[in-house]
């Protein structure tokens, strides 16, 4: 079985102790990962402090060529990276599965490597000029989920160290397989102490977020967690991007035709297999098409095969973790005795593997916890609506705001509508679709801050505003 190591300060590094990661598919293992301590989370910031010294200061072009060779690293290794994730996170090798996680953490790479921090010139008359440069802001402390783990390792670290900052990544302990494997190839390109990883159980998180060498913290992860990492920062006010959980509403309009929308419905539903921050959670469908766009649904929910990542035919693969896979049951149970119809699915598959069908839940209702809360997993709640101002009440009525989207052939209508939605990001006519170019994040208790972007670049900066007579 092949030995994962830390990577800090250009070195890869062993522990005392190692844990057990599980294949979600099997229940088996998947690998073993390093246990890392307080003193290994020590060194490695330590060994990004030190590194932040000369990182910082070296020719930008030197940073830019850095990113581009990362970015041929990863598409050198695509397959042994692909195929870890799938062990370790669930997800098929094909489809939108874990090749594509590689191939999309490529082309982010890539696009991030591109971006530039110019100097902004906000006057330059006789009076004087007056220009803000970006600086890096010094090490940051990365913490990433199990859902999406190397792309969202990628979007952390690479707008980090592109901008001149060195990075301590912790990823989750149940995904750290594929994210080890990616910072032992990157350091043949890096210099040391740039990128450093430290896995770990959950109790190393708050070690890097107080710690008062990190100057910033990226976290993407739950709610929950997120006050936790805000409250440790505070001690020493660092800066925070928070990505956090989110209960994305589509709200479909009667003028759709129920037989093209519902597939598309379903396959921003079940991104990830229900498993991505912004997936369509709650989907909102007007009463004179409910019925037909939940036949669609259904209909579409029967093409697609679930099974195991490394199978070829494999569709969607399992549930990453028990604990999610039981919020899971005992919403989709809720549901039931709250009187909600399962169209499709509702009851957990036999044997070995966190895997649950496609559920698709008629007749629910806001107050229903299958709607209120956040599934993170394959159970969507479909809601019926008669008054259009009402249900957009309904949708802005949660204390998360990530995204959201309108279904419509009317775009004026629809621009109008999503106009009011109260999230970070809405889609018309399609839901959850990320690109590097557009900044990304939550408001209200979805977080704050973006990433990708000349935004999301200069949120790993601090702006240094310079008046000249
Ligand atoms: P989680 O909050 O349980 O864990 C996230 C990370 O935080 C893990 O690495 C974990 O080890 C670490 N952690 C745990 N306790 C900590 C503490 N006290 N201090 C610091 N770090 C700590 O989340 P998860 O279950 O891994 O991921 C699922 C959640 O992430 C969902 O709510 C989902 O919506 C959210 N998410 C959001 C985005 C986004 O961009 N907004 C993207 C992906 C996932």
């Amino acid at each position: 079985m092949t030995r994962f190591c830390l990577t800090i300060n250009g070195q890869q590094v062993e522990t005392p102790e190692y844990f057990d990661v599980i294949n979600p598919a099997t229940e088996e293992l998947a690998g073993r990962a390093p246990a890392g301590e307080a003193a290994h989370m020590e060194q490695a910031i330590n060994a990004a402090a030190a590194a932040f010294e000369t990182w910082s200061k070296v020719d930008d072009s030197v940073r830019k060529e850095a990113c581009l060779a990362i970015a041929d690293v990863m598409e050198a290794h695509k397959e042994e990276l692909a195929n870890l994730i799938t062990l370790e996170q669930g997800k098929p090798l094909g489809g939108r599965g874990s090749r594509f996680e590689i191939q999309g953490a490529v082309a982010w790479t890539r696009y991030t490597a591109g971006l530039d921090l110019p100097v902004e010139v906000l006057q330059d008359n006789d009076a004087g000029r007056v220009e803000v440069h970006r600086k890096p802001i010094g090490v940051i402390g990365s913490i990433t989920p199990w859902n999406w783990p190397v792309s969202i390792a990628t979007w952390h670290f690479m707008p980090a160290i592109r901008a001149g900052n060195t990075v301590v990544l912790k990823p989750s302990p149940n995904t750290p397989l594929a994210t080890l494997r990616l910072a032992e190839l990157i350091s043949d390109v890096l210099p040391a102490g740039v990128l450093n990883v430290v896995s770990g159980l959950d109790h190393l998180g708050p070690i890097l977020t107080g710690h008062p060498k990190v100057d910033k913290i990226t976290f993407t992860g739950s709610t929950p967690t997120g006050r936790k990492v805000m409250q440790s920062a505070s001690q020493t006010l660092k800066r925070l991007t928070l990505e956090l959980g989110g209960n994305d509403a589509g709200i479909v309009l009667p003028d759709v035709d129920p037989a093209d929308v519902g597939p598309k419905l379903l396959a921003a539903a079940y991104n990830n297999n229900g498993q991505t921050c912004a997936c369509l959670k709650r989907i909102y469908v007007h009463d004179d098409i409910y019925d037909a766009v939940c036949d669609a649904m259904v209909a579409a929910s029967k093409e697609i095969k679930v099974g195991n990542g490394l199978d070829a035919d494999s569709m969607l693969g399992p549930v990453q973790n028990e604990a999610q896979y039981n919020i899971v049951i005992d919403l989709v149970e809720d549901a039931k005795a709250q009187g909600a119809k399962v169209l499709v699915g509702g009851t957990p598959r036999d044997g070995a593997g966190y895997f649950y069908p496609i559920t698709l839940v008629a007749e629910a209702r806001d107050g229903m916890r299958i709607v209120d809360e956040e599934q993170f997993g394959p159970c969507t709640p479909i809601i019926r609506y008669t008054n259009l101002d009402d249900v957009i009440e309904r949708a802005n009525a949660c204390d998360v705001g990530l995204g959201g989207s309108v279904w419509s052939n009317d775009l004026d209508k629809a621009r109008a509508v999503a106009a009011q939605l109260e999230c970070g990001s809405v889609w018309i006519n399609k839901h959850g679709a990320l690109q590097p170019n557009a900044p990304f994040g939550g408001i209200k208790q979805s977080g704050f801050g973006v990433q990708f972007s000349d935004a999301g670049l200069r949120e790993v900066t601090t702006g240094q505003t310079m008046f000249v007579r």
